[in-house]
C-alpha cells in the first residue's frame, strides 16, 4: 500500500450515512473518496418526511433508545458521541437552521429536503471530500494474507467499480442503505459485499409499511381514516402490540402510522403467520357507555332504518360492514333492533376484528429490518470485527427504529463513528 492509499479512505454510498461518515473522516484530516451510484447525491433524502425530512428527534438517549426496535444496546456507545443534539448543531452550523415540531420531530426550518443535503454537501466540499457520481461499486477487495490476531478474515484493500476500475484505500464504510425504495439507490448491495466478506447477515424484512388484510371488508372501507382508535395486534392470546393512534383501509389492508408502527414490531411473527388485528373503535367509552349511546340515538329514530341511524355512530364506510359483522339487515328498523343485536353492536364496536395476512413490499417500506449482524462490528467504530478496515454504517446495520426522526438519526450516529474511526 503507498503512503497516498494509506491515508485514503473510501466510502460507499451517498446517502444520510455514507455523507455523515464522508464528513466525518475528512474533519479528522483523511483524504475521503465517497462512490455513489446515482447521479446525484441523497436521493431517499428527498423523500423523508412527505419531502421535509424529519431528520432527528430532540429527545435524549434514553427515549431515544426506546423507540430503537433492533438491538438497541447496541448504539450506546456510539450515541454517546453523537446524538440529536449533535445532529441539530451540525445542520445549523452548516447552513440549514433547524426547528421541533409535535412529538420532538425535528425539520429544516425551510421545510425542504434538499436543505438538509445541501448542508451536507457545503460540509463535504468544505472538507475536500472528492465525490464519484453514477459510481456502482461492484465488490469489495480483501487482502486476506493479513489477518486480524482474532480471525483470518483479513484486511481491506479498496472496491471494484462496476466499470473495472480499482481503487484502493486503508478503509472502506459501507453505506449503501437497505432494500426499501430501491429506486433510490438502495437494492441490498451491501449485504452481498458483507457475506462477501464472510459476515453474517440477519435476514432483512420491509418494516414501518402497511400491511394486508384478509377478505373484503378492509378494501370496501378502502379511503376511510380513523383517528383516536385503539389497536392491538395479537397471535393467539398473546397482544404484540398495544397503541392509539391514526390508521386508515386501503384497497389492500390497513395502513397509517398506528398500522406502520405496528409492523415494526409484529413484522416477524406476520411473516410466519396470520395476525389478529383488534380495533377498539370508539376507545373513549367503556361498553357500558357504548350501550346507553345506542339506546339514546334508537329512541330518538326508533321508525328509521338502522342503516341511516348508524350515521350518528360510524362514519358512512363502516356501516355495511359492521352491520354485516353483527348480521343485522341495513333495512331493519330500529324498533326492530334486538337487544342480541344490539349487544353484538356494541361488541363489534370496542372489538373490530380483521387478520393481518402478509407486510407489504420493499418498494412501500420505509425502512429494511435486518441487514449485517451488529454482531459482526465494534459498536463503538462501526468496524468489522474480523476484517480490518471495514466499516459498516446506517440501514444497512441490522438496526431500525419507529417514524419520528429515529432512523435518520441512526444513519447520522452510526456514520459519524464510522468516519471518525476509519480517519484513526
Ligand atoms: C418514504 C420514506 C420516508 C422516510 N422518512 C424519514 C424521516 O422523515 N425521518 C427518518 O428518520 N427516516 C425516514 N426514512 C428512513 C431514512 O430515509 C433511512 O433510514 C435513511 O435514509 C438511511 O440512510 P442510509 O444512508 O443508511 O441509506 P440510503 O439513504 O438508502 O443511502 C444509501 C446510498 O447508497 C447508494 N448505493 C447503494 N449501493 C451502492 C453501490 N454499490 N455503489 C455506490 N452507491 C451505492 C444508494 O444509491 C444510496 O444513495 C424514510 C424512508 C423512506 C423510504
Amino acid at each position: 500500500m503507498t503512503s497516498e492509499e494509506r491515508n485514503r479512505i473510501i466510502v460507499i454510498g451517498g446517502g444520510a450515512a455514507g455523507m455523515m461518515a464522508a464528513a466525518a473522516a475528512a474533519q479528522s484530516g483523511s483524504h475521503v473518496e465517497l462512490f455513489e451510484r446515482n447521479e446525484k447525491l441523497g436521493k431517499k433524502i428527498y423523500i423523508t418526511g412527505k419531502g421535509r425530512c424529519n431528520l432527528t428527534n430532540n429527545c435524549g438517549k434514553d427515549a431515544f433508545l426506546e423507540q430503537v426496535c433492533s438491538n438497541r444496546r447496541f448504539l450506546y456507545s456510539a450515541l454517546e458521541q453523537w446524538d440529536s443534539a449533535d445532529t441539530m448543531r451540525f445542520f445549523e452550523e452548516n447552513g440549514t437552521p433547524v426547528k421541533t415540531e409535535r412529538g420532538n420531530r425535528v425539520f429544516p426550518v425551510s421545510d425542504h429536503a434538499s436543505d438538509v443535503t445541501a448542508a451536507l454537501q457545503r460540509c463535504m466540499k468544505r472538507l475536500g471530500v472528492q465525490v464519484h457520481l453514477n459510481s456502482r461499486v461492484k465488490r469489495l477487495l480483501l487482502e486476506k494474507e493479513c489477518p486480524v490476531p482474532e480471525d483470518s478474515g483479513g484486511r481491506i484493500r479498496g472496491v471494484e467499480l462496476e466499470n473495472g476500475e480499482k481503487h484502493f484505500a486503508s478503509a472502506v464504510i459501507v453505506a449503501t442503505g437497505g432494500l426499501s425504495y430501491p429506486s433510490t439507490g438502495s437494492e441490498g448491495d451491501g449485504y452481498r459485499f458483507a457475506g462477501e466478506a464472510g459476515l453474517k447477515v440477519t435476514p432483512c424484512r420491509p418494516s414501518l409499511v402497511a400491511m394486508e388484510t384478509a377478505g373484503e371488508e378492509a378494501p370496501q372501507m378502502q379511503g376511510l381514516s380513523l383517528k383516536n382508535v385503539q389497536v392491538r395486534v395479537k397471535d393467539g392470546k398473546k397482544v404484540l402490540f398495544e397503541e392509539f393512534g391514526e390508521m386508515m383501509f386501503t384497497h389492500f389492508g390497513v395502513s397509517g402510522p398506528l398500522m406502520l408502527s405496528a409492523s415494526a414490531i409484529v413484522g416477524k411473527k406476520l411473516a410466519d403467520r396470520p395476525l389478529s388485528l383488534e380495533i377498539d373503535l370508539k376507545s373513549a367509552l367503556t361498553p357500558e357507555q357504548l350501550d346507553e349511546r345506542i339506546l339514546r340515538e334508537f329512541a330518538a329514530a326508533s321508525n328509521r332504518k338502522i342503516a341511516n341511524v348508524a350515521g350518528t355512530l360510524y362514519p358512512a364506510k363502516l356501516i355495511p360492514v359492521m352491520l354485516h359483522h353483527c348480521g343485522i339487515d341495513p333495512d331493519t328498523p330500529v324498533r326492530d333492533i334486538t337487544k342480541a343485536q344490539r349487544k353484538a353492536l356494541v361488541e363489534h364496536t370496542k372489538r373490530f376484528v380483521l387478520t393481518l395476512t402478509a407486510l407489504r413490499g420493499y418498494n412501500e417500506a420505509v425502512i429494511t429490518a435486518g441487514g449485517v449482524s451488529v454482531k459482526e462490528v465494534k459498536p463503538d467504530t462501526m468496524e468489522c470485527k474480523t476484517v480490518r478496515g471495514l466499516y459498516f454504517a446506517g440501514e444497512v446495520l441490522d438496526l431500525d427504529a419507529r417514524t419520528g426522526g429515529f432512523n435518520l438519526q441512526i444513519a447520522w450516529t452510526t456514520g459519524h463513528a464510522a468516519g471518525t474511526a476509519a480517519a484513526k
